[in-house]
């Protein structure tokens, strides 16, 4: 029984080895997926941004038409000053001059507002491209990570999987479906050391008849009455 304890304990070993590979494996994607959805997110947040400036900036485009307009229109008028003929005249293109020139200043403070306005959507943009390249490159950083140790860890999983086909064909297969089940229910630990009368898995005590057949050397497994998990004694392994 000593032996076939020896050999569960070397395959459990390695459950736990594959088992944490697995386990970063999926971490790892979801560190990638989490990423891609925050890149995402910075992506439409700046297009919608971008929009925003774009209506701004056709807005300013329109009224620096109007301003051009009304400039032009000024001109035209002091032009016109140049040969009235008599007071009405002069009354009217005088009134069209204050018109165009009220007209102008308007669209000058419309302007300088937009102005405001772009200047601080652009201090958006910036911020927000940075945030963007910044999740960007740690996206691309967790992608290469997991291009390289893809390779390595599928090695490794492929070399310690055929390790355990070899290590199981001394194991009866009665015991080792016991392993299985019990690893399954206990969170991938089915076989436990026992030290000092104690279960290391659930740290309960053992019933002393028992704990003292495990230090003899029992001929059939024993377990933990707390937890159900396979028990050795301290001795046989020491990693
Ligand atoms: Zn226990």
């Amino acid at each position: 029984m000593e032996n076939q304890l020896l050999l569960l304990k070397k395959i459990q070993d390695i459950d736990i080895q594959i088992g944490l590979i697995e386990q970063e494996t999926r971490d790892t994607n979801t560190d990638v997926e989490r990423l891609s959805a925050e890149v995402k997110k910075y992506e439409d947040e700046l297009k919608a941004i971008n929009g925003e400036l774009a209506e701004i900036e056709n807005t300013k485009l329109s009224l620096e038409d109007e301003l051009a307009e009304c400039a032009e229109r000024v001109k035209k008028n002091d032009e016109r000053l140049k040969n009235i003929k008599n007071d009405k005249e002069f009354k009217a293109v005088t009134k069209e001059i204050n018109s165009a020139k009220k007209g102008k200043l308007t669209k000058e403070g419309e302007i300088n507002k937009l102005n405001e306005k772009i200047s601080e959507k652009l201090t958006a943009v910036k911020e927000k491209e940075d945030k963007l390249n910044n999740k960007k490159a740690e996206l691309k950083a967790k992608e290469s990570n997991i291009e390289t140790n893809n390779e390595n860890w599928e090695k490794v999983i492929k070399e310690r999987k055929e390790e355990k086909t070899e290590i199981t064909k001394d194991i009866s297969p009665s015991i080792l479906k016991k392993y299985e089940t019990i690893r399954e229910k206990r969170q991938g630990i089915a076989i436990v050391s026992a030290a000092g009368g104690t279960c290391h898995g659930c740290h309960m005590n053992i019933p002393p008849q028992a704990y003292i057949q495990l230090q003899k050397g029992s001929s059939d497994l024993i377990f933990c009455p707390h937890c159900h998990r396979i028990l050795y004694w301290n001795s046989i392994a020491t990693v």
